[in-house]
Formats: structure tokens, C-alpha cells, sequence
């Protein structure tokens, strides 16, 4: 029931990207797939005809959340990431540090903080699994979070972890993962807020933002590129099954 539900979730998602759109295009196909515990699961969606047909892809990137991606691979609707601080001011970007407007010559910013009080309230930025949550290095208290097969949120120098979340607790995007704090080496209280892929920190900003025109990462498109190849090619391959005649048993010429 729980896939079946999610399913659908998924489907109200791609219906509320299309409000506004044409009222006269039709859905004229969607293709599904079964996912590995059974589930049927949207793979693509083509809307409209002739030259105004559109065809909307669910995938799954290594380095970003799942979601639904036009034909060149730009995502659709949200950003990536829920902001973990919503409506806090950004004090520190991602990068070489920086005080007062000079390099400090001293270490790199491995993530972003956002000004915050002791006690706020720190939120999962998209929907993934709990796979830290304790102290971790200078980062004091931590929750590290991993969303994608590479691709792990980091937030540190929390004050406390939230009731009945634990590590192997699934969370959504934007469910209370814990409280801002000033652990670790910290200098007040902020959150400090990291993004890893493959491994590797890399600038938040970016998955933060839904300027709309968001493509994904190369290494990412050409995997979708593949993918929609192959669904495309297995779709023509159900569809050829299908049309082939049945074989006849018996060959009637040799008998004459
Ligand atoms: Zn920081």
C-alpha cells in the first residue's frame, strides 16, 4: 500500500507542475515501470501532440534527490533541497574563508551556516535516510543525512537530535531533524549546513536554488541520457512483442 500511495504522490507532484499549462493537451502516455520491491513507478510522461508534445522523466541522479526532469534533463518544480533553516540569513557561503572581506589564508568554508538562536528547529532538506547522528569531529553534535547513492547532507553543531529519530530513520524533506546549537568548534550558534557528493564537499547554493533553468551535473546527464535510451528502447521492444502475429503451429503448404 505504501508504494502504491507513493506512486501517487509522485503523479500529484507532476500534476501540480502542469497547472497553467494548455487545458486542450491531453496526456497521451505514461510509461511505468516496476520498481526492485514490486511497486509500479512512473518512468515517463509525454504531453500533448505533433510538435508541442513534451515528455517528462522521473529520475533518480547520483548526486541529487529523485524528481521529475524535462527532455534535456533540467529539473522541474522544486529545488533539490528544502532550505534545513528556513526564513535564517546566510552569515557564512561555501568557499575560502573570508573575514572582513579579506581571505583569511586559514582553511575553506566546507559548507554554508545560517545565523540561528540556540533551540531552532533544523529540518532534513529532502527526503533520504539518517546515517550519522552524534558527535562527528569538529562539527560537535551532527546529523548526516544520505539521500541518493552519492549524495549525503551534513548539519552540524546542533544542540539536540529530534524525538524518534535515529540513525536507519527514514525522513522527509523538510521533517524536524534536530535543534541548532553551538557545538564542536564553534565560535556561536549557527547551523552549519554541508552537501557531499561522491564523496567530496561541494557549494550548497545550487541545490538550494530553483531558478527554473537547473540542468543536471554532467556526469549525471550523460547517465540520463543512457537511461532514457534504454527505456525507450525497451518500450519499442514491449511494443514489437505485442504486435507480432501468433505463430501457427502448423505449416499448412507441406501438407498439400
Ligand atoms: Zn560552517
Amino acid at each position: 500500500m505504501d508504494s502504491v500511495r507513493a506512486a501517487g504522490t509522485v503523479y500529484r507532484e507532476l500534476l501540480s507542475l502542469f497547472e497553467g499549462l494548455d487545458a486542450t493537451s491531453d496526456i497521451v502516455q505514461v510509461v511505468e515501470g516496476i520498481s526492485p520491491d514490486g511497486a509500479a513507478c512512473p518512468l515517463y510522461i509525454s504531453v500533448g501532440s505533433g510538435g508541442s508534445r513534451q515528455t517528462f522523466w522521473r529520475f533518480t541522479p547520483d548526486d541529487e534527490p529523485e524528481s521529475w526532469f524535462d527532455e534535456e534533463g533540467r529539473r522541474l518544480g522544486e529545488a533539490a533541497f528544502a532550505q534545513p533553516r528556513p526564513g535564517s540569513r546566510l552569515s557564512s557561503p561555501f568557499g575560502p574563508r573570508r573575514y572582513y572581506g579579506r581571505l583569511s589564508g586559514s582553511g575553506f568554508h566546507d559548507g554554508i551556516d545560517y545565523e540561528s538562536k540556540v533551540g531552532e528547529p533544523i529540518f532534513a532538506a529532502a527526503d533520504g535516510v539518517i546515517e550519522h547522528q552524534g558527535g562527528y569531529f569538529e562539527y560537535g553534535l551532527t546529523t548526516k543525512v544520505r539521500h541518493a547513492a552519492q549524495q549525503v547532507t551534513l548539519y552540524a553543531h546542533m544542540s539536540r537530535f529530534a524525538k524518534g529519530i535515529a540513525v536507519g530513520a527514514t525522513v522527509r524533506k523538510g521533517e524536524l531533524i534536530g535543534y541548532v546549537g553551538m557545538t564542536g568548534r564553534s565560535t556561536g550558534a549557527h547551523l552549519h549546513f554541508s552537501t557531499i557528493i561522491n564523496g567530496k564537499f561541494v557549494d550548497p547554493a545550487p541545490y538550494l536554488s530553483n531558478n527554473g533553468n537547473r540542468y543536471l551535473s554532467s556526469p549525471s546527464l550523460v547517465t540520463f541520457r543512457k537511461w532514457q535510451q534504454d527505456i525507450l528502447a525497451a518500450v519499442k521492444n514491449a511494443r514489437d512483442q505485442q504486435r507480432r502475429p501468433p505463430i501457427d503451429d502448423f505449416d499448412w503448404t507441406k501438407r498439400i
